[in-house]
């Protein structure tokens, strides 16, 4: 049996590489959308042709999403605790998580390689400032997760069940989970989060989600980039 803590062979990494988003399973390909657009003709085919190409675009482009909605895929995400809370905002995917109920083994911290600047005209957003001296926070950000990891086992080894002793762990604490979700859905979750209004964080995920996902669907990933996107 292997661990879900372990990336799939064919992860990628996420931010410095302390994440990592593999892919699990998938079902259907670009033939299943243009065969599933098509089905009340009652015809199939086996391949694409220039024409399901066109049919392909034409389906994006005018949101007639729903033969999207046969292809699925599930992945493994491995990601801090906030980047999940952002993810699990998109309900049209289906999760599961390791539970710290039940488990204290592999815990892990994220500490941000880079520190960013509250942005002062948005105050959701950051900037980037390549001149913060900002060495000796990132030390202080590692020490403060190492901290709250001690006290947790102490809770523990003082008898405190494992539900109540997570409540002090940090929003840096790396979650693994698993999530399912449908072509249509997950093109909402990209453009949303592949977007420069998205946190940093989660977009390293939604950019490594299309590197996972385009050989699967590279007329999708080229239609997106004719429109000027990066995939
Ligand atoms: C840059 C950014 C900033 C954000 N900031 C905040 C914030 O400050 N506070 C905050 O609370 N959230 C924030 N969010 C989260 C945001 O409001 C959405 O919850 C999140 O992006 C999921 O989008 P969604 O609902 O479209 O996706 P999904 O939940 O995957 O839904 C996909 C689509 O299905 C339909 N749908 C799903 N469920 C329902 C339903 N119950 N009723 C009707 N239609 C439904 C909608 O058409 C929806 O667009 C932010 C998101 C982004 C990208």
């Amino acid at each position: 049996m292997s661990k879900l803590n372990v990336p799939p062979e064919n992860h990628v990494k996420a931010l410095d590489g302390q994440g990592w988003v593999g892919l699990i399973d998938h079902l259907g390909s670009e033939t299943t959308i243009v065969n599933a657009a098509r089905v009340s003709f009652g015809r199939l085919k086996d391949n694409m042709d220039e024409r399901d190409v066109i049919l392909l675009n034409y389906l994006i482009e005018n949101k007639h999403t729903s033969p999207l909605e046969h292809v699925v895929f599930t992945f493994s995400v491995h990601c801090p605790l906030f980047v999940r809370g952002q993810w699990h905002r998109h309900r049209t995917w289906s999760y599961n998580e390791i539970s710290r109920r039940y488990t204290e083994i592999d815990m892990e911290f994220y500490t941000p390689p880079k520190l960013r600047k509250q942005a002062e005209s948005n105050r959701q957003a950051s900037i980037s400032s390549p001149d913060f001296q900002d060495g000796e926070l990132i030390k202080k950000i590692e020490a403060f997760n190492k901290k709250s990891l001690d006290f947790y086992e102490e809770l523990l080894a003082s008898g405190v069940c494992r539900e109540q002793a997570r409540g002090i762990l940090p929003q840096n604490m790396m979650v693994t989970f698993w999530g399912t979700v449908n072509l249509g859905n997950l093109l909402h979750f990209l453009e949303l989060r592949d977007s420069e209004h998205a946190q940093w964080e989660i977009r390293e995920y939604a950019i490594a989600i299309k590197k996972l996902i385009k050989p699967f669907i590279p007329n999708v990933a080229k239609y997106f980039q004719s429109k000027g996107q990066e995939w």
